[in-house]
């Protein structure tokens, strides 16, 4: 039996609205047998200034490398070792939790089953697989293109036969995709309840790539359970969301980063036109959702130009500037998340019984949310994965 035994100064768990102080978690075999109030022991006590549940992203593209505009190509093997940097770059930002929506093939399951066999270290993993997307319809080139119900019925079931833990699918065009306006809608409501509904049968989830008006109500009317993105939300969208708890997973990070570096370091001239006509419609979006209580979960899309994959920090501090208070942003980052990707009952929270995914901050992030960004050490399934002292 594997035991340790961690002493919070200040411990923020996830759930709670308000700190507790002293705190003395005890882990054994990888779950958090109990929590106590601080007191002497014969264990051998690691001490932290601040803990926080492991942090989640609910919306990556593991293998793409990133610093890099859009022309540079990379094969298999280059993308293969990307990916195992990717995942240590998780681990060394706090992330212990991973949703991947969108890689080619089932590379994501691969890459899963490395992480879960022992020969790669890396966060948890939920994956997509491919997406499903109408014929030539955004992010085509890694995706299963199907048109009509029968077609995205049996693109489901395929997916679900590979082993997907979530279903990925595109409403709407995107700033990715050469000629193809991020506005406009794509599968169409009927075409997505069909995959939906193939989900919900299989006990998945699903998410959905979203981002002009027409084609998130279509997602949203086809009982969707996150949107991505979300960047032109009305009050019937928020209304629905709230209704049905969809979640919204913002990725503010995304077009910040294709913003931030621009044509200059190498993002094509396209990408930049079309993130800057959705960027300001986007944030008054994620405001107005936050507003109306819509349950927010934490993603980045780390993989799109200059997003690296230890963004998350950056996606918080983006929350931060939208004037959302810093332990809501935490709930996000946690909770909320665990609750958008279906694992809750295990993850994203410190509590007794779940398992023990922490991580330990040198200075607290109610105060200024970008000490996320000063890890100590990181806890993952009760065992150190990061050691900074
Ligand atoms: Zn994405």
């Amino acid at each position: 039996m594997s035991k340790l035994v961690v002493h919070a100064k200040i411990m923020i768990d996830g759930v709670s609205d308000t700190p507790k102080k002293d705190q003395l978690i005890s882990i054994e075999d990888g779950k958090i047998v109990s929590i106590e109030e601080y007191h002497e022991t014969n264990e051998e006590v690691i001490h932290a200034n601040v803990i926080t549940p492991g942090f989640f992203n609910c919306h990556v593209h593991i293998m793409e490398p990133v610093g890099f505009g859009t022309d540079k190509k990379f094969s298999l093997m280059e993308k293969a070792f990307y990916t195992q940097k990717h995942c240590e770059d998780y681990l060394h930002s706090g992330v212990t939790f991973i949703r991947v929506l969108g890689t080619a093939n089932d590379y994501d399951m691969q890459i899963r089953d490395c992480i879960d066999s022992g020969l790669i270290q890396g966060p948890h993993m939920l994956c997509a697989g491919r997406c499903i997307c109408m014929t030539g319809g955004h992010g085509w080139q890694d995706g299963i293109e199907a048109d009509g119900k029968d077609e995205c019925r049996k693109a489901a079931r395929t997916l679900l036969k590979e082993g997907v833990d979530i279903i990925k699918i595109m409403a709407t065009g995107g700033v990715m995709t050469k000629g193809v306006e991020p506005g406009s809608a794509q599968l169409t409501q009927e075409e997505m309840a069909v995959i939906i509904e193939e989900a919900h049968k299989a006990g998945r989830k699903t998410a959905t790539h979203a981002q002009g008006l027409q084609g998130i109500k279509n997602a949203l009317y086809a009982g969707i359970d996150s949107i991505e993105h979300g960047c032109f939300l009305d009050d019937e969208c928020l209304e629905r969301m709230k209704e049905q708890n969809t979640f919204l997973v913002p990725t503010l990070c995304a077009p910040q980063c294709i913003i931030d570096k621009g044509v200059e370091n190498g993002v094509a001239q396209y990408m930049v036109d079309k993130t800057l006509k959705v960027k300001d419609a986007h944030v008054e979006s994620v405001k107005k959702a936050y507003e109306k209580g819509i349950p927010i979960a934490l993603g980045t899309d780390a993989g799109t130009p200059f997003n690296y994959h230890n963004n998350t920090a950056y996606e918080m501090e983006l929350l931060a500037r939208l004037n959302i208070p810093n332990m809501d942003i935490l709930k996000m980052a946690t909770i909320n998340s665990a609750r958008c990707v279906g694992v809750e009952k295990d993850y994203g929270s410190i509590e007794v019984g779940k398992q023990a995914d922490l991580v330990c901050l040198n200075e607290n992030p109610l105060e200024n949310i970008s000490n996320v960004r000063k890890i100590n050490r990181v806890i993952q399934s009760g065992k150190i994965v990061v050691d900074n002292n």
